[in-house]
């Protein structure tokens, strides 16, 4: 048996709707599918304006753009994330501060943001980790109180809610994902901005069409359209859209079979975890999640080395996941860790991600399961 990591979620009417776009001759962004599809979250992610972009970093970038991040601004966000978090901001000249994680969700330690914010501080991203809710009403409490924009990075949150508010919409505003690896896919890479302010709502489709108001043109309402501001080109492609649209008509389906085999995880590995073998993700109760990620956790290090060796005997692709950022190359260069790294190295060291996808057989699973089981006996 070879057991893939992630596959793709396909679901079947994805070659059709792109196969229409094609022939449709409407190639470039926001044409029928698009604006479908954009329809469609503004309707499931209550918000002022969703603009579907070419990556999640693209939807970062926009965000820095629109809070007008300039050098020398500070923002606090979690090190445990992937690196675009911080290059959208890096790439406006701020500086990053790191703050510790939770050992229980992984996500930003809410408790600790006040200490690290300064008169630099411009804004706080939360990244809500393997699509599990940071604790968003302490975090807009903080930001509320100092002035700050909270941008949630909700890359890997689709479908999932905090308090019964889909995340992504309770910040000023929220990035997503729909890389290949995330639970929705627009065919490999693409992404989709969450606009929550009302004051960003018109920059942003301006920003997006590369400093122009040729959004407001196609509505009608100027009569020509013309470069009015900074701009970049951060429009996801028709073709692409057309793909994801396939996805979106099946989003319950597809969310509903990665919670099962979540559950079906945590159901065989709870006795580990019940004599201390291991320690599975915990969902706080204000949290809905989305089955984005399937991890455990083990003592440390050296036995994670020695667990993932087995798991490559046994042909199956399961994954650490992120170095944190304060202790790469550039996490040194372009920010600075605020108070003491008590979680972050060590609880990243012991995490291992196993293979969670749509459609992943229960054969499979089990398979994985025993793996793991055969490890501790
Ligand atoms: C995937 C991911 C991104 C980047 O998304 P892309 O679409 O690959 O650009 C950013 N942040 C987090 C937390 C992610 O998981």
């Amino acid at each position: 048996m070879n057991i893939l990591f992630n596959k793709p979620p396909i679901t079947g009417n994805e070659e059709k709707y792109t196969l229409q776009a094609l022939k449709s001759q409407k190639l470039s962004g926001d044409g029928p599918f698009g604006q479908k599809c954009q329809a469609w979250f503004e309707k499931h992610l209550p918000c002022k304006k969703a603009l579907l972009t070419p990556s999640g970093t693209a939807a970062l970038e926009l965000a820095a753009l629109l809070i007008d991040i300039q050098p020398s601004d500070e923002v606090i966000m979690p090190s445990y994330t992937f690196a675009s978090t911080a290059n959208a901001f890096v790439l406006r000249g701020a500086q990053i501060v790191f703050v510790d994680i939770r050992p229980d969700t992984m996500n930003i330690d809410e408790q600790l943001i006040e200490a690290a914010i300064t008169d630099k501080t411009r804004a706080i991203v939360a990244v809500h980790y393997a699509g599990v809710a940071c604790e968003m009403d302490t975090i807009m409490e903080v930001a509320n109180r100092y002035q700050l924009f909270v941008i949630e990075d909700a890359a890997q949150g689709m479908m999932s809610y905090y308090k019964g508010q889909a995340l992504g919409t309770i910040g000023h505003m929220g990035a997503f994902s729909f890389h290949e690896t995330k639970n929705y896919t627009s065919g490999g890479e693409g992404g989709l901005l969450i606009v929550n302010d009302e004051q960003f709502k018109e920059r942003a489709e301006i920003i997006r069409e590369k400093g122009t108001n040729r959004s407001q043109f196609f509505r009608g309402m100027v009569d020509k359209y013309q470069w009015v501001d900074v701009g970049s080109s951060y429009l996801l492609s028709e073709l692409q859209a057309a793909f994801l649209w396939g996805q979106l008509e099946r989003a319950d389906e597809i969310n509903t079979n990665r919670l099962a085999s979540w559950r079906a995880y945590y159901s065989a590995l709870q006795p580990l975890q019940a004599v201390g073998k291991v320690k599975l993700p915990t969902i706080p109760a204000a949290c809905t999640h989305n089955a984005h990620m399937f991890y455990l956790k083990v003592a440390g290090l050296y036995e994670r080395n020695v667990l993932l060796e087995h798991f490559k005997v046994k042909d199956i692709l399961a994954v650490f996941h992120y170095v944190p950022l304060h202790t790469a190359a550039a996490g040194k260069r372009f920010g600075r860790f605020q108070g003491e790294d008590r979680y972050t190295t060590m609880e990243s060291e012991r995490l291992i991600r196993l293979p969670m996808w749509y459609g992943l057989p229960k054969d499979d699973q089990a398979y994985v399961i025993s793996a793991i089981e055969e490890f501790y006996v």
